[in-house]
Order: structure tokens, then C-alpha cells, then sequence
């Protein structure tokens, strides 16, 4: 992983929305709470957590759809954080894919014209090489022939294929990176795989970096090098795929496992398990470790003093006070 070449690093990045409570007052949502995080060319990383963990902000962050309030971002060595001007050149080479197919394309447009709008935006080919990048994006995508689709609209396409759209969509300007947003978790189960599949067959083929944010860690198997596990706006720990997997450290990665439903069909009536506590609120996080309110071992010391990142195996990291 060392001799990779780093794509995009984040570097105590923070990003905070400010909601107003009254006159003259805000409340501050600390979404993502200082993150460090590295996404090389070619390597899929996966931010794992609940709904309420950050994982969405810091993938919108990462390609600058939201500006942080502090720390760095440095995109192929060029520092990002609070570009302005020139954001049509980062827009071509960072794509975001959007978890819901149903509303993240327009409806009064064909497939056509939601694939060639950014090629014309970004003043790339003539109609007829347009219309061959868009064949090629449908066709690497698996909806084929592409003629059969180039003249519908997205509600006369299952929820598969427009997610199959959305992938096009990104892909037609070549990116270097893509954030993908749980991009399977309004899909149905059968075109799951399919869509995990096709998305890493074609980062392998053009050597993307990929940041997989996921709510459903037994995913991460099949389509991620590294997982980052968030909480609260934190990452809480971070390794490669199989360790992590096979060694999960921190108590709410663990949790995290054990919520996976069985997928023992003869188990499918048996409860499944919840990780215990109330879901995180990133207002007002808890002082100390953050997952202490919840957390089975939390002492004295966890309520007080943030734990840091200690390496416990080779590159796996983790901020807990077990593993001091
Ligand atoms: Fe639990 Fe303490 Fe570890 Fe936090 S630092 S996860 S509260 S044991």
C-alpha cells in the first residue's frame, strides 16, 4: 500500500453546519469532527457507521460539494480545501454517485440527455463522439444494446438500472475519484452484488480511487481495500478489509458486525441484534471517548480523556483505551 500513489488526503478535515436556534443564536452539528484519512489511485476505502456518523458529510466534503471549516484537503497534490475558481477542473475528475436512483436524476430528461449534459458541460467532443463516450459508459454498465435505452426516461427503468445510470453518469467524464454513497441501499437485494460487482470491475480497469460509504459493513467484503469506521464524526478504526473484518477492535465496530441480519434464511425470524444505547446526535458530542455512553467497557477514564489512534497489528489503527 506504501508505494501506492496517494490520490486524495485528508487531513484533520472538519465540517460543521450551523443551525439557527432562535434570534440570534446557532447550533453547531460538528458532522466531521477532524479526519484524517488517505484514498489512494486504485484503492477502495470504505467509511463504515450508522446513519448520524458523518460518513455522508465527509464524502461530500471529499469532493468539495461542502467546504470544510478547518483542515486540508490535497487532491493529486494540489491543495483543494477552499478552491473556488477553477473547481471545473476538480468537478471532471471527482464524481459523486448518490444513494437514491430515484431522485438523483432528472426526470424530464432521456438517458441521453443525462449522460451527454456533462460532456457539454466540461466541452468535451463533438455529437457524434459524445453519443460514442455515452454508448461505451451504457455498455461498461452492462445496459445493453444502449440504443434500447438512450431515448427513455428514468421512471421507465427498474431501480437497478437507474443506480446503472448513475454510474454511467460519473463515468463518462473519466474520473480519477468517485464517492459512492450507499450506492445499493434503495435497490433490490437481487441487483446488489450486481451493482458492488460492476462497480469494482471498472475502478480495477481504470485504476480510480474509491470512497464506499456504507451503513452495512458486510459489504466492505467484496469492494473494499481499507475500512475507516466512523462514529459521532470520528473515525474510530481503520485497517485493511480482511483485518478489520477478521479482528474488529473497537467495541462499536463490533456492534456494528453483530447488527449484520443472519443471512441464514432458516434464521430470518430469530431478532436481530441492535447495537444498544441511544443513536448518536453529533450536537453536543459526548466529552471523552465519544461512544462511551454505549459502550460496555467505558470507564472513568473513557469519560474524561479522548483516546488516540494507536497501531495495534501492521496498519491497523484504533482510538480506544483497551488497546493501550
Ligand atoms: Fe469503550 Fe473506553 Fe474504548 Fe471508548 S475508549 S470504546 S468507552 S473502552
Amino acid at each position: 500500500m506504501k508505494t501506492m500513489e496517494v490520490l486524495i488526503e485528508l487531513k484533520n478535515v472538519k465540517t460543521y453546519y450551523f443551525i439557527p436556534k432562535g434570534l440570534f443564536k446557532t447550533i453547531a452539528v460538528r458532522a466531521v469532527d477532524g479526519v484524517s484519512l488517505t484514498v489512494h489511485r486504485g484503492e477502495t476505502v470504505a467509511i463504515v457507521g450508522e446513519s448520524g456518523s458523518g460518513k455522508t458529510t465527509l464524502g461530500k466534503t471529499a469532493v468539495r460539494l461542502l467546504e470544510p471549516i478547518a483542515g486540508k484537503i490535497i487532491f493529486e497534490g494540489k491543495d483543494i480545501t477552499h478552491l473556488k475558481g477553477d473547481m471545473l477542473w476538480f468537478r471532471r475528475k471527482a464524481q459523486m454517485i448518490f444513494q437514491d436512483p430515484f431522485t438523483s436524476l432528472n426526470p424530464y430528461m432521456t438517458i441521453r440527455q443525462i449522460l451527454e449534459e456533462p460532456l457539454i458541460i466540461h466541452k468535451i467532443g463533438d455529437p457524434s463522439e459524445r453519443e460514442e463516450i455515452i454508448a461505451k459508459a451504457l455498455t461498461e454498465v452492462k445496459l445493453s444494446p444502449p440504443e434500447e435505452f438512450l431515448s427513455k426516461y428514468p421512471h421507465m427503468l427498474s431501480g437497478g438500472q437507474r443506480q446503472k445510470v448513475g454510474i454511467a453518469r460519473a463515468l463518462v467524464l473519466r474520473p480519477d475519484f468517485i464517492v459512492a454513497d450507499e450506492p445499493v441501499s434503495m435497490i433490490d437485494a437481487s441487483s446488489r452484488a450486481e451493482i458492488l460487482y460492476l462497480l469494482r470491475n471498472i475502478q480495477r480497469e481504470y485504476k480510480m480511487g474509491i470512497m464506499y460509504i456504507t451503513h452495512d459493513i458486510a459489504t466492505t467484503k467484496y469492494f473494499s481495500d481499507n475500512i475507516a469506521v466512523m462514529y459521532l464524526g470520528k473515525i474510530v478504526e481503520f485497517g485493511p478489509t480482511s483485518k478489520v473484518l477478521k479482528n474488529p477492535l473497537h467495541p462499536y465496530t463490533r456492534a456494528l458486525m453483530e447488527a449484520v441480519p443472519d443471512p441464514d434464511p432458516s434464521n430470518r425470524f430469530k431478532e436481530r441484534k441492535v447495537i444498544p444505547g441511544e443513536p448518536p446526535s453529533p450536537i453536543n458530542p459526548p466529552s471523552g471517548c465519544r461512544f462511551h455512553p454505549r459502550c460496555p467497557y467505558a470507564t472513568e477514564r473513557c469519560k474524561k480523556e479522548e483516546p488516540k489512534f494507536v497501531e495495534v497489528e501492521p496498519d491497523h489503527y484504533v482510538a480506544c483505551y483497551l488497546y493501550e
